[in-house]
């Protein structure tokens, strides 16, 4: 189906069909990013009285029971009820339709050669995306969705253990700056936007939330997808939850 859109000023068509799935795919096989040491997500079929729901045990019908620990082992997508009490759901603030969003590639620097700050010490190691960084690549083009893509983009984010291979974080610059520039949704190919031992502070967090509506973590952004606008439709259940998987599905435009 063609739709066609407003965008600053100029009209375009959108191939609805043309979207880039930039989620994680999860087979249930073991092979998926690992953080804080998750167990990957696994299912087993439903068993009562005589039934098996697995066709391939000699059940009728495939009725499988998904085991999944949202947060550290794939696409997700949350809202400020992961870090207080407020009982809001992400259904409560994602949007069912398309976000204004802006795609940017970015190569962290050494947190020790930058001015910018954050709640915890630098580690030797550590890596960042500054507001600097930001701000050189986006020149004022802020638009309500922003998805960061961080270089190197190997395919081995798809199923990387971030406990053996800590991910850069953002600075609290960054994520000051962003919320300052109108981003409601961040969406990023890292497993947090926080460094994975901040002591569970989740500054970044605390930060985004005050006005910002939700972060998208664990994406893969494949190659095939160019920096620059497009449509966002954040697909997730109907879940009454903190976060849910998602789908994050990408129209440039
Ligand atoms: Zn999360």
């Amino acid at each position: 189906m063609i739709v066609k859109t407003q965008h600053n000023g100029r009209e375009y068509s959108i191939d609805l069909d043309s979207g880039i799935d930039l989620s994680i795919p999860n087979r249930f096989n073991g092979n998926l990013p690992v953080f804080y040491g998750a167990s990957s997500p696994s299912i087993k079929p439903v068993e009562f009285g005589e039934f098996i729901g697995d066709v391939n045990q000699g059940g009728s019908c495939n009725v499988k029971i998904a085991s999944v620990n949202i947060h550290c082992t794939g696409t997700h997508s949350e809202c400020i009820g992961h870090i207080n009490d407020s009982g809001i759901f992400i259904t409560d603030v994602c949007p069912k339709g398309f976000i204004d969003t802006c795609l940017v590639t970015i190569k962290p620097i050494p947190a020790i050669d930058s001015t910018e700050k954050y709640h915890s010490p630098f580690g030797s190691h550590d890596l960042v995306i500054t507001q600097d960084l930001i701000s050189e690549k986006l020149n004022g083009n802020f638009k309500e969705g922003l998805v960061i893509r961080t270089i190197p983009n190997s395919e081995n984010k798809k199923f990387l253990n971030y406990d053996k291979n800590p991910a850069p974080f953002l600075t609290h610059d960054a994520v000051d700056f962003i919320l300052e520039m109108g981003v409601q949704h961040l969406l990023v190919d890292l497993p947090s936007i926080d460094k994975a031992d901040d002591g569970g502070q989740l500054g970044n967090h605390h930060r985004f939330f005050k006005k910002g509506k939700t972060i998208s973590e664990l994406l893969y952004i494949p190659e095939s997808v160019k920096d620059g606008d497009g449509l966002l439709q954040i697909q997730i259940p109907n879940w009454g939850l903190d976060a849910a998987p998602s789908r994050p599905i990408f129209y440039s435009l």
